[in-house]
């Protein structure tokens, strides 16, 4: 076992029982970030975590295995609604941040600002100042800096040309990576340990502080007694019932889907708990080039177009295996066999959508049910933003570009047609092969008990010395990549749980 690891759960076939001041559960950003902290300030902790350690050597290409070992559900977890959404989040320990494509952005001024004017209040429980200190303290621990040109690779500096050419405005994605070689494989799991996830940052630290990482246990419900959380309670991945008790409080940090799903399986599913799921869904499209591009290669993710945010459109170079691209090929018998021996002229370009559909996360039989309907604003957002592909692509030089959807032309060749996916494309969710990774606000913080979950102090309104710190307590969805702002606002609310905990000793 690793330096990491205190207590691997396969091991475990026996009750276990152990105490701390803070119980963790959930080691991805918003874990990893609350357990340095404390850890750091003195506190006992304990992370638990349902998924395992993962090292570089362990991590594979083929992005169908890696989904398999480290993704949750196999990666086959669905949102349903009008069209069926994938979702994707990691499952080991370190979170979704060890499959992730390494995007860091700071909370926007405006996405802050608009936050605020929903719930004032919100300027003293996330004061702006403290946020952009935090972010500062994750950014400089990750190691957060633009992608080199060296390991950018085609993909990338193709959309850089395209935003360029159409004057939108667009830059080296600032990713949290050392030593990156530009393998592309990221979001299989980085194999050279570049990636600086928060198994190799934050939570490397929180251990040499003392904190304990318990893996391969499942927390299935806290226990509340008089009020208050005292414990996380679970299985291991060997059998044994684990259960962990808390001195001082229980942190909720399992993710935007499974934070509300414990609270509802510990009965505390009082207001709006698991209601206003927001996300980016995500569209994509295809192009063809006279050069190789080698979509799979290159920094997975290196460049982005940033001019169209305020439309809640973000445009991103994508990378997985060479399945991916594969997959999105078009033609068939003949014409199919010849794209699949070009494969290596295809890129494949992404957009997320920030939109404003808002769903809903239940838990049955242990499993996640998620419901998710985008609305007509959003559908038109996605047709926009398909087309935006399109014109990158041409104007970054593509010969021919893809965009998937039924109703529209198989194959675009200029800006002409690329417009009337806008015009007149179809609007119908079904008719776009959406993802989502991105995932808020299903226990939102706020002023208002009707209307949001945990109070301005990080603690549910219905037991005390329960912390949520993921991103179920933002108010909304932030229209950009969330890891940094995960980590800082989960910070805020480590400091404010150190806080009550001086309060009471006093
Ligand atoms: C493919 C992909 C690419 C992405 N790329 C980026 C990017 O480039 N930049 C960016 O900013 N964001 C990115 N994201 C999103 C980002 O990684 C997440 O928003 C972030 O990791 C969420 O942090 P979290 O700590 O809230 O949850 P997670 O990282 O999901 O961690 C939660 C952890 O809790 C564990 N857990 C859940 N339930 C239980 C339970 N009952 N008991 C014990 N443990 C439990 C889970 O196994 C998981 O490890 C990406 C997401 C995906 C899926
Ligand atoms: S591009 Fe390759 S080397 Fe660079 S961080 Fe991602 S997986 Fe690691």
């Amino acid at each position: 076992m690793s330096a990491l690891i205190h207590t691997d759960g396969r091991q475990v076939r026996q009750a276990l029982h152990a105490e701390a001041d803070v119980v963790i559960v959930g080691s991805g950003p918003a874990g990893a970030a609350v357990a340095r902290e404390c850890a750091r300030s003195g506190a006992t902790v304990v992370v638990l975590e349902e998924g395992h350690e993962a090292q570089p050597k362990d991590f594979v290409e083929s992005g169908l295995a890696s989904m398999a070992r480290l993704y949750r559900d196999l990666g086959t977890s669905l949102a349903f609604g009008p069209a069926p959404i994938p979702f994707l989040q990691g499952r080991a320990v370190g979170g979704t941040s060890v499959v992730n494509g390494a995007i860091n952005w700071r909370l926007p001024r405006d996405v802050y600002d608009g936050w605020v004017q929903r719930d004032g209040a919100l300027a003293e429980a996330l004061p702006y100042q403290a946020l952009a200190a935090a972010e500062e303290l994750v950014e400089t621990r990750l190691g957060v800096a633009p992608t080199e040109a060296a390991v950018a690779g085609p993909k990338n500096l193709l959309l850089a040309k395209g935003a360029e050419a159409l004057g939108l405005a667009h830059r080296p994605i600032r990713r949290n990576v050392r030593g990156c070689v530009g393998s592309g494989r990221c979001l299989q799991g980085c194999p050279h340990g570049a990636k600086l996830s928060v198994d190799r940052s934050f939570l490397l630290d929180a251990v040499a502080a003392g904190a304990r990482v318990f893996s391969g246990v499942t927390v299935e419900r806290v226990r509340v007694e008089g009020g208050r959380a005292v414990a996380a309670v679970g299985r291991a991945a060997g059998g044994g019932r684990v259960e962990v008790r808390a001195r001082r409080a229980v942190v909720l940090a399992a993710s935007a889907i499974q934070t509300p799903m414990l609270l509802r399986a510990s009965g505390l599913g009082r207001g709006p708990v698991g209601d206003g799921l927001m996300a980016h869904p995500g569209v994509s499209v295809t192009g063809r080039f006279t050069q190789a591009v080698h979509n799979h290669l290159g920094a997975t993710q290196g460049h982005e177009v940033t001019g169209l945010r305020h439309e809640g459109i973000k445009v991103e170079a994508l990378g997985f295996d060479v399945a991916l691209v594969a997959s999105r090929v078009p033609g068939v018998g003949r014409d199919l066999a010849r794209n699949v021996e070009r494969l290596s002229h295809f890129a494949v370009w992404g957009a997320a959508l920030k939109a404003e559909a808002q769903g809903r996360v239940r838990g049955v039989g242990g499993r996640a049910w998620v419901r998710y309907a985008l609305t007509p604003l959003d559908m038109k957002k996605a047709r926009r933003a398909t087309r935006v592909l399109a014109d990158l692509f041409l104007a970054a030089g593509a010969l021919e570009v893809y965009p998937g959807l039924p109703g529209a032309p198989e194959v675009v060749r200029d800006a002409q047609q690329a417009a009337a996916i806008e015009a007149g494309g179809p609007l119908d969710a079904r008719a776009y092969a959406m993802s989502m990774t991105h995932l808020f606000a299903t226990a939102r913080m706020g002023s208002d008990p009707a209307r949001s979950v945990v109070g301005l102090d990080f603690q549910l309104r219905e037991a005390r010395g329960l912390y949520l710190a993921d991103s179920s307590v933002f108010p909304a969805n932030t229209g950009v990549n969330p890891q940094v702002a995960i980590m800082a606002v989960a910070h805020l609310c480590a400091r404010g749980l150190l806080a009550e905990r001086l309060r009471a000793v006093a």
